[in-house]
């Protein structure tokens, strides 16, 4: 049995390094202060063709399609926009005080493509939607999120593109220009392009393969269709973003895939050396209409997505250790099979006290259990036998100084609460080689790169 073209198992250091990133995602998200959503994976097909729009990639060739046992059309969620959208219209949230309802969610996502490097067809996004605010301060914070997140993740080859799409006035009447430009090339373009002269003219913008063709190059630019106000917005954007300190490009060429955008697009690429073609990270813009094409009362609102498997491709790219060591704080080992049940006892309640711990499972003799401790990278290994249980006086080694100390049973949490605590501060002025101040808690502050 093999799983399925397009999809990935997870297990071992792939593992941690997504609940790494799960974690700090969470951890930024109620710093800005955001709720946490989840919609069902699968939804109403028709939920997709109106939200998404007929015209996209997603909707026309890459959903995954299935009729359920009742004959309705469903379709396994190809973004996490069109859910959240129907979701806040179903649950009436337009209805509380406290606007904006800024929201985020992760989960999987199903499209079905050709995959490769950057490209499955189940994969992971995380994404927020915001509600109900039209200010440009609400773009930037948007944009800030993805930014701050790949800095923390010490992230460097990072480049922000933005556009403005303009209101729908603007969309019409470039829609006008850019047919009337394109109709003497149509022999040029690529069939998908002529199918988007028809449809969709702005998405010709987006084409990959006819990118560098001088017909292209020389289209007429959004900017000069755009509306005073659309102006407006889009100089408050990159007002914001210089307040944030947050650099940016701006690219003409930017409309994204997607139907419902208006006013702010953004991307957020990988700019690193032999990334490869997949190199959009995350993706975003604001959305005015979609909440009332979704038969919601008007509600302006703008979000974005990223994706995980990209971000990991980024961090390996860039050689970026992250701090998710796995260790084990305390291995227990019982020296004979009578003090098997008391080593079980003590794990649990050395794990309740806050401990990572672990013990033997195997009926291991001692050199095999001091050898199963090395390989799980253990701190301290507590020895228990008969005098031990006697006594209530246990053995503690230290596995890494192999230093040993008889410890009394009642004392063992402050014990290993203490000495932990030293080698954390050990390990973080070696960062800084003692040079510098540590604020001997938490971080360094040496400012220096940390080692
Ligand atoms: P692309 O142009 O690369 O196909 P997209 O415009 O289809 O991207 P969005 O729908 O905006 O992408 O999704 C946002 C993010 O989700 C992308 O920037 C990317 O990181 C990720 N993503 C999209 N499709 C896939 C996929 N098939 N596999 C892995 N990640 C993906
Ligand atoms: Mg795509």
């Amino acid at each position: 049995m093999q799983k399925p073209k397009g999809t990935y198992d997870v297990y071992g250091k792939y593992g941690e390094n997504i609940q790494y990133l799960e974690k700090l995602l969470s951890a930024l998200m109620e710093k800005y202060h955001y709720e946490f959503v989840r919609t069902p994976i699968f939804e109403a097909s028709s939920l997709f063709h109106r939200g998404v729009g007929e015209t996209t990639d997603i909707v026309s060739k890459e959903t995954y399609d299935f009729k359920d046992r009742g004959n309705r059309d469903m379709t396994l969620r190809p973004e996490g926009t069109a859910g959240v959208v129907r979701s806040f219209i179903e649950n009436k949230l337009y209805t509380r005080a406290n606007m904006p309802v800024k929201t985020w969610y992760y989960g999987p996502m199903f499209r079905y493509e050709r995959p490769q490097a950057g490209r499955f067809r189940e994969f992971y996004q995380f994404g927020v939607e915001v509600f109900g605010s039209e200010s440009a301060m609400m773009d930037a914070e948007v944009i800030s999120i993805p930014v701050t997140f790949f800095r923390l993740l010490g992230l460097k080859g990072i480049k922000v593109k933005i556009n403005s799409l303009g209101d729908k006035e603007t969309r019409e009447n470039y829609r006008e220009a850019l047919k009337k430009h394109f109709a003497p090339y149509l022999e040029d373009l690529c069939s998908d392009c002529r199918e988007r002269f028809e449809k969709n003219p702005l998405r010709i913008l987006d084409c990959k393969v006819d990118k560098e063709k001088e017909c292209m190059v020389h289209a007429p630019k959004l900017s000069d269709y755009l509306s005073e106000t659309a102006k407006a917005h889009f100089k408050e954007v990159q007002q914001y973003l210089d307040a944030l300190n947050i650099e940016y490009e701006i690219d003409e060429h930017l409309v994204r895939g997607l139907d419902y955008y208006t006013y702010t697009v953004f991307e957020v690429e990988a700019d690193i050396k032999d990334f490869g073609s997949n190199n959009v990270l995350c993706a975003g813009g604001r959305y005015n209409h979609l909440v009332e094409n979704l038969d919601g009362p008007s509600t302006p609102g703008v979000g974005f997505a990223l994706g995980y498997e990209r971000i990991l491709n980024a961090i390996e790219a860039e050689q970026i250790k992250l701090d998710n060591e796995n260790q084990v704080d305390a291995y227990i080992i019982p020296l004979s099979e009578h003090e098997k049940t008391d080593a079980f006892q003590l794990t649990q309640t050395l794990r309740m006290n806050g401990f990572t711990v672990e013990t033997d499972y195997l009926n291991r003799n001692l050199k095999g259990n001091f050898k199963q401790a090395d390989r799980l990278n253990t701190k301290f290994v507590i020895l228990i036998g008969e005098n031990e249980m006697k006594d209530h006086i246990y053995t503690i080694k230290n596995n890494q100084t192999k230093e040993e100390y008889q410890i009394d049973q009642d004392y063992i949490v402050m014990f290993l609460d203490e000495k932990l605590e030293e080698t954390v501060l050990e390990e973080e002025h070696s960062c800084c080689h003692g040079d510098h101040h540590c604020d001997g808690k938490n971080h360094c502050q040496c400012h220096h790169e940390h080692e």
